[in-house]
């Protein structure tokens, strides 16, 4: 019976042995195909090699046992196989040291370099800044030094034309007369852009100058509200500003007036014909807020986030037709934010728009 066993699993035993080592020896193939050249691939094959070693030693030296050869021999197969196997090992230890020291010094090599190339490139960036930076300041003078120079005749030509308009309102032929308001419209644009460039020079140079002081910010609103009413006219706009009495705050009172007609322009110039403005002014805790709210074309919510950048225009239909440099909200932004307020707008595309700032109560 004992003998029948014996056969039993050595009949079982070598053929899964011989199936297995297969399957293994197909599996190591394709794994080292495919990680061929790599760290891991290397290891492949000793590993496979060693299990293959170890089993079949195994395998042997059990067969020695159960076919009762005499014990010498199964001492002798024990023996070659754990030399077999101590070679393997040896050599694979060695080719993994081999391995590790190469990496080593790859790794070591890579360091030097890597820190090498970055500080190469951080030369390289702060270098390009610097030009940046120079040739960006040589931008902002030639645009403050160009504007600069055209202030002058443009306000000179100003002058002379308003001159001329008034006296020569009775003896001048109608048809040079209109001529002579178009120019003086264009240049009360040129103006306008002449002043917005110098102000944006000024801010790009850090030295737009805010002076605070204490004045009524309801007297400014109905000041500059009266002193636009031409504006408004152009396309019969209703404006209502409803005064709440004396409401004194602490700021430039020349800028805050600067960003009054930059909104109030803004909210005729994108507003309907016969449209409406509203103006309010509320004090909340420690600030006053004046809103001005049109019946205009409004502003898409994807457009709204460029409206106080530098030359943000919205490109639409609407606007095509309407002139501006996008430089006005930039400005007014500029103004309340050293003015320690805050400008916001909010619209409806179609509908109107509201833009409203704060600044500190005196
Ligand atoms: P500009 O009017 O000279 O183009 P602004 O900086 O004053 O420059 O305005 C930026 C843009 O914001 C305008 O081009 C216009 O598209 C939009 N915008 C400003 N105010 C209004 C408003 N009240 N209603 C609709 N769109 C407006």
């Amino acid at each position: 019976m004992e003998q029948i066993l014996k056969y039993l699993i050595l009949g079982i035993g070598w053929p899964v042995l011989i199936l297995m080592s297969v399957l293994i020896v197909k599996r190591g193939y394709s794994f080292y195909s495919s990680l061929k050249g790599t760290v891991i691939g290397k290891l492949i094959i000793p590993t496979v090699f060693g299990w293959l070693f170890g089993m079949y030693s195994l395998g042997i030296v059990s067969t020695a046992y159960m076919i009762c050869l005499p014990w010498y021999y199964t001492v002798i197969f024990a023996f070659l196989t754990f030399l077999i196997a101590i070679n393997i090992v040896y050599k694979a230890m060695k080719g993994w040291e081999k391995e590790a020291t190469e990496l080593q010094a790859f790794y070591e090599n890579l360091e030097v370099l890597v820190k090498k190339r970055t500080a190469e490139l951080e030369k390289a960036h702060s270098l390009a800044i610097k030009h940046e930076k120079e040739i960006q300041k040589l931008k902002d003078q030639f645009v403050f030094i160009a504007a600069h120079e055209l202030k002058t005749p443009v306000t000179a030509i100003k002058w002379a034309l308003e001159i001329t308009l008034e006296e020569g309102k009775d003896h001048i032929n109608p048809e040079l007369y209109s001529h002579l308001q178009q120019i003086q419209s264009s240049n009360e644009r040129l103006i306008t852009l002449v002043d917005d460039l110098l102000n944006v020079a000024r801010i790009e140079a850090g030295t737009i100058k805010i002076v605070p002081a204490d004045f009524d910010l309801d007297i400014i609103i109905k000041s500059t509200i009266e002193e636009m009413q031409s504006v408004f006219k152009t396309k019969n706009i209703a404006i209502n500003y409803d005064p709440p009495g004396k409401v004194t705050v602490l700021a430039d009172q020349q800028r805050i007036k600067q960003v009054l007609i930059n909104l109030l322009s803004n909210a005729t110039k994108y507003n309907k014909e016969k449209g409406k403005i509203t103006v309010k002014l509320e004090t909340l805790k420690n600030h006053a807020k004046v809103s001005i709210t049109d019946t205009g074309i409004g502003i898409k919510k994807v457009d709204l986030k460029k409206l106080f950048q530098k030359f943000g225009r919205v490109e639409s239909d609407e606007t095509r037709d309407i002139e501006g440099t996008g430089l006005g909200l930039y400005l007014c932004k500029e103004i309340i934010t050293k003015s320690k307020g805050e400008i916001k707008v909010e619209s409806i595309f179609g509908k109107g728009s509201t833009f409203s700032f704060t600044v500190p109560l005196a």
